[in-house]
């Protein structure tokens, strides 16, 4: 049986993958801290005969066990470990700096002891605010090299250096991703991202924050799309050494993506949303906020034969679903929580 090492897997993408990986057949260790990750996220995988739990930092690992045989030694090893929405790794920066920088350098010991295969997920944020648009993983980015964002941005870029290292200097398998903006189920409500931010304002009937003018764009990714494509990234051969862009190319603003969000939290409450105007609270847009973000896939679909399927409406009706499940209270007092980090920033 072959096993997987996947650190940050009980956090909101880590548990999808988690799941796939044990539903393909792989035993997988999930080492995760909890500190943006839950249980919950992995409830489903706790009592599975092929799913261990490793409650610990990535950053301190002591990867001796996996290297003196204790425990089997990974076949692949994907590090998502590291605070990812721009709430957490302001609250946690210097845990952001250390799980990428010292946690990279852990895990890419223990691969190279382990001939394991290595997957890195760096993020679309190491592109700045981007000078060249779509994205393509050939542009170097705009980076402040330490501003408020640089505890995520600039240890990712790190991270991606250090592992492109391993290959060159050791001959250590590893693949990059620079993941875009991703949702579904599992984020956090409390996580102040835009989407579960939206749908939770909508579900709790209040306004809609809109930090800045709300012109700048992103482009949404589904959760499931997203993990068909780490799978696709690390189960392919012959892409060693390569980076690839993972995200959905459709790119809206953010008033548009506001006003899809209402007008579907309105179907999910059972009223004909589409003639609804959301009631908009106008916020300042957070420092260094990039200004616009597509991704260009083009070499993931020709190397990985991969891109997205996944309809925006789609996966936002699952998501709505999913948070609107019967937790309207706690949607209602963790919006307001994350109204209140999103205006500190
Ligand atoms: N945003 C917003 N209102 C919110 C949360 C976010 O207008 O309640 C904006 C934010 O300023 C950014 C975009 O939505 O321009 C995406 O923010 P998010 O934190 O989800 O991701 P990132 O900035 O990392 O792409």
């Amino acid at each position: 049986m072959e096993h997987a090492l996947v650190g940050g897997g009980a956090g909101f993408i880590g548990s999808h993958l988690c799941a796939a990986l044990v539903s393909r057949g792989l035993s997988v260790t999930c080492v995760d801290n909890l500190s943006t990750g839950t249980r919950d996220n992995i409830a489903s995988l706790l009592n599975h005969q092929h799913f261990t739990l490793l409650t610990e930092d990535i950053s301190l690992l002591d990867t001796e066990r996996w290297v003196r045989g204790d425990m089997p030694a990974p076949n692949y090893i994907f590090h998502l470990a590291s605070p990812a929405s721009v709430v957490d790794y302001l609250r946690l920066p210097v845990e952001t700096l250390m799980v990428n920088s010292q946690g990279t350098h852990r895990l890419l010991d223990l691969a190279r002891a382990c001939g394991s295969r290595f997957l890195f997920t760096s993020t679309s944020e190491i592109y700045g605010d981007p000078l060249v648009h779509p994205q393509s993983e050939e542009y170097w980015g705009n980076v402040s090299p330490n501003g408020p964002r640089s505890c995520y941005d600039e240890s990712k870029r790190f991270a991606e250096a250090l592992t492109m290292q391993y290959w060159r200097s050791y001959g250590v398998d590893i693949r990059i991703v620079r993941i875009f903006n991703t949702y579904g189920p599992h984020s956090r409500l409390d996580d102040g991202r835009v989407v579960p931010n939206f749908i939770g304002q909508a579900l709790a009937g209040e306004p809609i924050t809109i930090y800045g003018d709300g012109k700048q764009t992103r482009s949404f990714c589904y959760v499931s799309d997203l993990v068909a494509g780490l799978l696709a990234t690390m189960f392919t051969e012959n892409v060693a050494g390569q980076v690839f862009n993972l995200g959905n190319p459709e790119e809206h603003t953010i008033v548009e993506f506001a006003e899809i969000v209402s007008s579907l939290v309105a179907e999910f409450k059972g009223r004909d949303g589409q003639d609804e105007r959301p009631l908009l609270e106008w916020r300042d847009l957070p420092i260094d906020d990039p200004t616009r973000r597509r991704p260009d896939i083009e070499k993931a679909h020709k190397f990985l034969g991969w891109e997205p399927s996944v309809r925006l409406q789609d996966g936002l009706r699952q998501t709505i679903s999913w948070f609107g499940a019967g937790h309207e209270h706690e949607t209602i007092s963790a919006v307001r929580g994350a109204h209140g980090a999103g205006a500190a920033e």
